[in-house]
């Protein structure tokens, strides 16, 4: 409740929501949405459907937090409220809750989402997906076509990383590698390249068997006893290791705050080790070889909102010799990715994927990088629909293709 009292209604989130900025409406304001949970919460009114539609219409990206003065903690009072939607059964009308039920039930279980991936492997390598997307089949089926568009190309299984990787110079200490659920399957040679990384940098890198999900997916979506549950699971698989390195923000975000939402030493000793590839990297020597290239860096919201990380990876990509690093206009502004946002919201997800290429198309970069998969996933599907030929990457693929010895 002293969160939801901290804000003194002075408007200065207001221009840096995407929803408020596109809808022009309070309610869709970070403003109006701290009102409407604030006037429930104080039972001046009840959960109600259309209360859950500004809600649900919330990316989560927490730009508001980075811009108000009061230290509002949006995100928290969002996903506290959402778990209260939850626990009550009230939706909106307009909620996907089949989509929503699907994916909690596929992304976050990699003996599920694994299979899943290899029929839509096969789509793809066949040239069925061509002929999908020529003849337009998926358009009388919205919510398919969406998520079929967004579908990365899905790579082969890569040979899954040693338990172990030595530390390669002087020994830093030991760092622990959260595969993800989206990053082992779509971008497994990100966490391939985290790990090489790591290793130059003098970090013997345990890659935990078994480890699952982190939890943020149900988190976000106020399934706050799951998330729980899958965060209290993931712990222990990480308990030897001096670092946890994570190089999907959403993931790292919901793994520094499991400290609020799991209040005991365990937790809160496991959120202190959780660093952000970018966090760890920025303090090592990494010997770098020239890559002249321009390139531009998109800040995805749960690394420069959630975690406060904004120089980080900028100041790697440009320790890079002969690399040109452009300026992003609005480059914190939510690409509208913001987790399974895009599957859930299509509409709004889709005006703010569009804006985030127009910006990019104005840098004239060659290459766009984000650290986070879903926003890969996001701005390259706006890429390719708006035809802007761009190559989109994880900021640890240009440091590792930098480095020597590779
Ligand atoms: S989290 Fe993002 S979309 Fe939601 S109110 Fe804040 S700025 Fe707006
Ligand atoms: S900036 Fe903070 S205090 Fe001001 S209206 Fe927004 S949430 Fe409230």
């Amino acid at each position: 409740m002293d969160g939801l009292r901290a804000c003194v209604h002075c408007g200065i989130c207001l221009p840096q929501c995407p929803t408020y900025r596109v809808l022009g409406e309070e309610m869709d304001s970070p403003r109006g949405r701290v009102y409407l949970m604030r006037a429930a919460a104080e039972d001046r009114i009840g959960l109600t459907p259309t209360m859950a539609r500004h809600l649900d219409l919330c990316l989560g990206c927490r730009a508001c937090e980075t811009a108000c003065p009061s230290g509002v903690p949006f995100g928290q009072l969002l996903e506290a409220t959402r778990a209260q939607f939850e626990r009550r059964g009230v939706t909106a009308p307009t909620r996907d809750s089949a989509t929503l039920r699907f994916i909690l039930e596929t992304f976050p279980h990699p003996g599920r989402l694994g299979p899943m991936l290899h029929a839509l492997r096969m789509y793809q390598w066949t040239g069925v997906q061509a002929v999908v997307r020529g003849l337009g089949l998926l358009s009388p089926f919205k919510k398919l076509q969406t998520m079929e568009a967004l579908l990365p190309t899905v790579p082969l299984p890569g040979a899954a990383l040693p338990e172990l990787i030595p530390a390669r110079g002087p020994r830093r200490g030991r760092a622990g590698l959260l595969l993800g659920c989206a990053q082992r399957f779509f971008y497994p040679d990100v966490n391939a390249d985290t790990a090489r990384l790591l290793s130059a940098a003098g970090y013997e890198v345990v890659v935990p068997r078994g480890q699952e999900c982190c939890g943020a997916l149900h988190l976000h979506a106020g399934r706050l006893d799951e998330f729980r549950a899958m965060a209290r699971r993931l712990m222990p698989a990480f308990a030897d290791v001096d670092v946890v390195v994570v190089n999907a923000a959403g993931c790292g975000s919901a793994m520094k705050e499991y400290s609020h939402w799991l209040p005991d030493d365990t937790a809160r000793v496991f959120s202190e080790r959780v660093q952000d590839v970018s966090e760890v990297l920025a303090g090592c020597d990494l010997p770098l070889r020239a890559r002249p290239e321009t390139v531009t860096y998109h800040d995805a919201c749960h690394l420069a909102h959630g975690q406060k990380i904004r120089a980080q990876p900028r100041e790697l990509l440009r320790r890079i010799p002969g690399l040109t690093l452009v300026d992003l206009p609005d480059s914190d502004l939510c690409c509208g990715s913001a987790g399974v946002y895009n599957l859930l919201e299509p509409g709004m997800a889709g005006q703010l994927g569009r804006q985030k290429v127009a910006r990019i198309r104005e840098t004239g970069a060659r290459v766009v990088t984000a650290g986070n998969p879903g926003c890969l996933m996001q701005i390259r599907q706006h890429c390719r629909e708006t035809g802007l030929d761009v190559e989109v990457v994880h900021p640890v693929t240009l440091l590792a293709r930098a480095l020597e010895g590779r």
